[in-house]
């Protein structure tokens, strides 16, 4: 295990200029429209000081206490997936000069290096499916591959976990186990720190902190641990394919039409979704224009439009091919679910339809049959 060191509240600025010494652009948790936001910083007092955060199928309150600490609260409606794939941008553009020739250019990618500060287990955990997705997968995405070599991630474990957590019931923990440059754990009046990188050892060795003591190293495990206890929810299993793509017709696929507005937020906030489309956007002199990327939901007439027809025009057909493939088909693409367990596509349901409760209610009587059969030999 890596050295733990203790870092107090008062010295919290010193470990984001030493970041931004390093030439390091920091992203992380603001207070935004009522909710926790990934934006651009430099000072810690822009960090949500006191905020906690309440959510339930359907509702997410943010509120100031008198509570100390920066991370009391759990997440907000967008992880960090945004920094590392963007939700809109120009891959390519084509110009039309007077006699008509045409020059294509590809869009212009200088990365600057980028800090991700703050950032919870679970999208830490997000961030390397997408890795799979885009870089060793079979298509590598410069733009993302680029972005993702140039970020330093400051890890934040979780000391509390909301009524839509369940990362636990999906593999994983409340604790960054990989994946970091240096990991936070909040304690009562400052953090513990580990690094996970040679970048984040440098950082801290710069900072000259003493080494955290048994007590403290003690109540940061006993508070991650607390965290996980916390969680009520969980799925039926971390593989659910077999279980699924053996219900294709389960009554409650109907039953769950009836709620789902085909709105798309569950993919929007979903920090694994990474189903997107490319356009052509001209300008109005007919002499340019910009062929962009942007995100895209399975839950979107557009997406499943093939040779002329939508092939998933019900909403039945779309809430199926989202939750087969996130917790499903993704094994086969992947290798794991494409669920981390953030709860936010629960939170973030206008109509509050639970990933858990429907997954549970598809896939539970093959689950039991399947123990059934396994234990009769
Ligand atoms: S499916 Fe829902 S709970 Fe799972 S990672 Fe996506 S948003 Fe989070
Ligand atoms: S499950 Fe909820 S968030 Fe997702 S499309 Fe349906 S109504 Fe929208």
């Amino acid at each position: 295990m890596n050295q733990s060191y203790y870092l107090p509240h008062t010295k919290l600025q010193s470990l984001l200029d030493a970041i931004i010494e390093r030439g390091y652009r920091c992203v992380g948790p603001q207070t935004r429209g009522g909710t926790i936001t990934y934006d651009d910083f430099s000072q810690v007092k822009e960090l949500p000081w006191g905020y906690e955060d309440e959510q339930l199928p359907g509702q997410y309150t943010l509120k100031k206490t008198q509570k100390t600490g920066y991370f009391n609260w759990v997440n907000g409606p967008q992880a960090i997936k945004p920094e590392l794939f963007k939700p809109k941008e120009s891959l390519w553009n084509v110009t039309r000069d007077e006699e008509g020739k045409l020059s294509f250019q590809p869009a212009q990618l200088t990365p600057a290096p980028l800090c991700l500060f703050g950032v919870r287990p679970c999208d830490i955990a997000a961030m390397q499916i997408q890795d799979k997705v885009f870089i060793t997968g079979t298509y590598r995405d410069e733009r993302y591959a680029q972005r993702r070599e140039n970020t330093l991630i400051i890890a934040a474990n979780c000391i509390t976990s909301s009524n839509n957590c369940f990362c636990v019931g999906a593999g994983g923990f409340p604790k960054a186990e990989r994946g970091y440059d240096i990991a936070l754990t909040e304690i009562e009046d400052g953090f513990t720190l580990e690094f996970g990188s040679e970048q984040g050892s440098d950082i801290i060795a710069s900072l000259k902190l003493s080494e955290a003591d048994g007590s403290q190293i003690n109540y940061a495990k006993q508070r991650i641990q607390e965290a996980a206890d916390k969680q009520t929810k969980t799925l039926p299993g971390t593989n659910l394919r077999d279980a699924l793509m053996n219900n294709l017709d389960h009554p409650r696929w109907d039953a769950v039409a009836e709620r789902c507005l085909s709105c798309g937020n569950c993919t929007q906030v979903c920090p694994t979704c990474f189903c997107h489309s490319e356009e052509d956007e001209p300008n109005v002199k007919g002499n340019h224009s910009e062929h962009v990327r942007e995100w895209d939901s399975c839950f979107t007439q557009g997406h499943s439009y093939i040779h002329g027809k939508v092939i998933r025009s019900q909403t039945r057909q779309r809430y199926r091919q989202w939750l087969t493939h996130k917790l499903g088909t993704w094994h086969d693409q992947f290798g794991e679910s494409g669920c981390v367990g953030c709860g936010r596509c629960v939170s973030w349901c206008p109509v509050g339809i639970d990933i858990t409760e429907e997954a549970t209610a598809i896939c539970s009587d093959f689950i039991n049959l399947e123990n059934k059969e396994n234990s009769h030999g």
